[in-house]
């Protein structure tokens, strides 16, 4: 089939246009990246946990460990900026395989449970609660219960509802709204043209019809306006020649369409998810106050004669569990480290919620739409927190084999895009004050009162990265 138009001619619209007229090509990397996926996730767990002198280039567990944790996660997150979704359509296994399943599925309507919005926000709480609970950074058994899991879940999603489409993905995948999120930022887009959409309708009458184009993730083609929901397949490119792959500024999807998109489980993952429960994940490991809590109880506890929760008899599917590594979780440890997460997440996203329900407070007469657009200016800087937090299994690992200069490079990395993200959020405050100063006729005093309290949330968002940088190092 050729969906091509004559009329676009940039190179980066050819190459939207190349991904269309290749797709076989795609399908093949799919399948190589699954082959992949599957040896680091499925040998390691079946092998044992390397010693001291295990290295990332002589040992398997090492080297997966590295790649999945060090450099997959991290790196594909950053990759959301730059390209947009194209890990989801171009190289997810899990996508892959849910897709594939649903082409001989039951091919079933999806059910209203399924739709609910707040699913992105839940999955990411509880995957990300839960990779703590069984320290699946460290572990293959524990890795390979969360990926797996998650593969065996999208594959059963797969394979009981839509035909030929990513239900798991669009709806259930843990990271689909993170990645949502950060997608809205990536320079590169499909950008559909309302003209040529409809001016093709009056091609077809005359000329040819338009094959329709499969698109997975179910965006819907006509209407689609940013690049959140779209995992940059490239099927669609050349549709009705009304679809290309083109340029736009990383700030317009958030300040231009923030408001009509805006929902309020956007909000609770950015404040609550991203930049709360995430930075508990990262903290709890390195915090002084978490040692401090576990002893005070563990005394408490010893003088009472309450002994069971110091047990470890916990499964390592319950908690983390490696007597041979000398790392064990009690009943004690286990409820600590859930609890902290979810005290630091409830802290972390309550305080960040005041400071810019203050600043929309400020801004004019009250608008919950605003104050769900405003948090979006949050969106750089809860991504890069999210990369920092994966980013120290990356230093750990690198530090493990010595390669310091590789561990100052990363650390380096990490704090410029740092400053970058804080940037980033401040310049996208200021486009969405003024943005609103204009609609709503607020003065400049309240513009600059609104982003002085948008300022007061970067700060707290930092204060996460300056207590593991500066305080507790
Ligand atoms: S809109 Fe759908 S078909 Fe088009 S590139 Fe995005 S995911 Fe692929």
């Amino acid at each position: 089939m050729n969906l091509l138009p004559a009329l676009h001619t940039s190179r980066l619209t050819r190459a939207g246009h190349w991904m269309q007229r290749h797709y076989v090509i795609i399908r093949s990397v799919q399948w190589i990246v699954l082959f992949a996926y599957a040896i680091l996730i499925l040998i390691p767990p079946f092998m044992s946990l390397p010693g001291d002198t295990a290295h990332i280039w002589s040992n398997l567990t090492v080297f997966a460990q590295f790649v999945l944790w060090g450099i997959w996660w991290p790196f594909v997150l950053l990759s959301m900026v730059i390209l947009g979704r194209v890990w989801c359509g171009v190289l997810c296994p899990e996508g892959t395989l849910s897709e594939f399943a649903s082409n001989y599925g039951l091919g079933g309507s999806i059910p209203r449970w399924i739709r609910w919005r707040g699913w992105p926000f839940i999955a990411f709480v509880l995957t990300t609660i839960y990779g703590q609970m069984i320290s699946v950074y460290q572990y293959p058994k524990a890795a390979l219960l969360v990926l797996g899991g998650s593969t065996i879940a999208a594959v059963i999603i797969g394979l009981l509802y839509g035909r030929r489409k990513r239900v798991w993905c669009r709806y259930l995948c843990p990271v689909n709204g993170v990645f949502a999120l950060l997608a809205r930022f990536a320079p590169l887009h499909y950008r559909v043209d309302g003209y040529a959409w409809r001016f093709s309708y009056m091609q077809n009458q005359h000329d040819r019809r338009a094959i329709p184009v499969n698109c997975a993730p179910l965006v819907p083609l006509r209407s689609m306006k940013g690049a959140s929901a779209c995992h940059m397949c490239g099927r669609c490119s050349g549709y009705r020649d009304a679809i290309s792959l083109q340029w736009r500024s990383p700030a317009q999807e958030v300040v231009e369409l923030g408001e009509q998109g805006a929902s309020r489980w956007d909000t609770v993952l950015i404040l609550y998810g991203m930049l709360g429960i995430a930075n508990g994940a990262f903290h709890w490991s390195v915090s002084p106050l978490f040692i401090l809590i576990k002893q005070f109880l563990a005394t408490w506890l010893i003088d009472h004669r309450i002994l069971w929760p110091l047990e470890t008899n916990a499964s390592w599917f319950i908690f983390t569990h490696y007597p041979e590594q000398n790392d064990v979780f009690s009943w004690l440890d286990g409820s600590l480290v859930i609890s902290y997460i979810v005290t630091t997440g409830f802290f972390y996203g309550t305080t960040l919620l005041g400071c810019i329900a203050c600043g929309n407070f400020i801004l004019g007469r009250w608008s919950t739409l605003r104050l769900h657009h405003f948090t979006q200016a949050l969106i750089p800087i809860a991504g890069i927190s999210v990369f920092l937090g994966l980013s120290a299994t990356t230093i750990s690992l690198l530090r493990g084999e010595h390669l310091l200069l590789l561990v100052s490079w990363v650390q380096n990395l990490g704090l410029a895009l740092l400053v970058m993200a804080n940037i980033a959020s401040l310049y996208l405050a200021i486009k969405i004050v003024m943005k609103h100063m204009r609609r709503i006729g607020s003065s400049v005093l309240r513009s600059a009162g609104a982003l002085l309290c948008f300022i007061a949330a970067l700060s707290v968002a930092d204060s996460a990265w300056w207590l593991i940088f500066y305080v507790w190092v």
